[in-house]
């Protein structure tokens, strides 16, 4: 099918795209990658009056450190993210991550702010940004604000972006010295969505978890922290029975919807699975000194 018809503006600096979402306000809707949003177009399931394409816009195609993180820009292919030395080294959670976004001609064109803008529960990066405490700088005439990733996502395809405002960046702080971070899922194929996945970081003091963070995709109507889980690991012990315990409470309350990948009793086994391989790698990296 053929997508419905739309008008086509092209911004070639950050401050021409915001003066264009301004402009057209609710009827504004960003081009980026276009591996999420051209498919819904073509498919009717998105009808955007006017599309804004940012991909000319070179100065927000960067992965720099800075002020304790690794910024991501808004034009920065997922493929030149997943092999930037500074994500590898100082959040390799995303790589990771990364490698299960679809393929690489897929992921030579998407961007990670576009995959984190985009929303989807079922996608890697929103629970890398949950995992890892991302700050999400979000653009508009009135100026930049700053989100933490546990207040973006509202629900399914939704976050607080306003009508008018664009995502410029993302920032993943870097991991912790003595911290191990991994990224775990079940598809059905390599590169298809999860049926469930988990991200982790752990951060030891010897055989103390000083800090974790868990975050689940594919489970709920948007990405979620495991919060309890979190809290069942810090100040206590390692052991492969505190892992299985987190595993356990991290699913807790969770009311996946069926589908014909599988029944809500099945993402729930398998979401605890790739929560205790999420964790337990963790622990092992940060046990072999720490990523950092
Ligand atoms: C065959 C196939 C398989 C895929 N498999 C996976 C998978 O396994 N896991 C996965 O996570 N993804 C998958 N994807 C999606 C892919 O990762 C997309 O690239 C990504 O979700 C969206 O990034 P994009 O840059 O292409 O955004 P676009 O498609 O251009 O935009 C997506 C949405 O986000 C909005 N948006 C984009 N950038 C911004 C911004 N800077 N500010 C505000 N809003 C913005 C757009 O307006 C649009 O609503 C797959 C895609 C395809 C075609």
């Amino acid at each position: 099918m053929k997508p419905a018809p739309f008008q086509y503006h092209r911004a070639m600096s950050e401050a021409e795209a915001v003066a264009i979402m301004e402009h057209l306000g609710e009827e504004g809707r960003i081009l980026a990658g276009g591996q999420s949003l051209v498919p819904l177009m073509n498919f009717r399931l998105a009808q955007p009056e006017h599309l804004v394409d940012i991909n000319a816009i070179a100065a927000l195609d960067y992965v720099r450190r800075e002020n304790g993180a690794v910024a991501v820009g808004a034009t920065a292919r997922q493929s030149a993210v997943e092999h930037a030395d500074d994500i590898r080294m100082h959040v390799p959670l995303v790589a990771e991550a990364l490698e299960s976004v679809a393929h690489p001609p897929i992921r030579h064109r998407g961007t990670v702010v576009g995959s984190i803008a985009h929303a989807d529960p079922a996608a890697e990066l929103p629970s890398v940004a949950l995992a890892t405490r991302a700050d999400i700088v979000l653009t508009s005439a009135a100026g930049k604000r700053t989100v933490a990733a546990d207040d973006f996502f509202l629900g399914p395809f939704e976050t607080v972006l306003e009508p008018g405002e664009l995502v410029t960046e993302v920032r993943f702080p870097i991991a912790a010295p003595g911290s191990g971070q991994a990224f775990a899922e079940f598809a059905r194929r390599h590169g298809d969505f999860a049926i469930a996945g988990a991200a982790a970081s752990v951060t030891l003091d010897g055989t103390r978890v000083t800090d974790a963070s868990i975050a689940l995709c594919a489970l709920g109507p948007r990405p979620m922290r495991a919060a309890d889980a979190e809290q069942s690991l810090i100040g206590n012990e390692l052991s492969d029975e505190l892992i299985a315990q987190a595993a356990d409470r991290a699913v807790t309350g969770l009311e996946p919807g069926a589908d014909i990948h599988g029944g809500t009793e099945y993402r729930i086994r398998v979401a605890r699975a790739q929560v205790k391989r999420a964790l337990s790698t963790a622990v092992e990296r940060a046990r072999g000194g720490g990523q950092a």
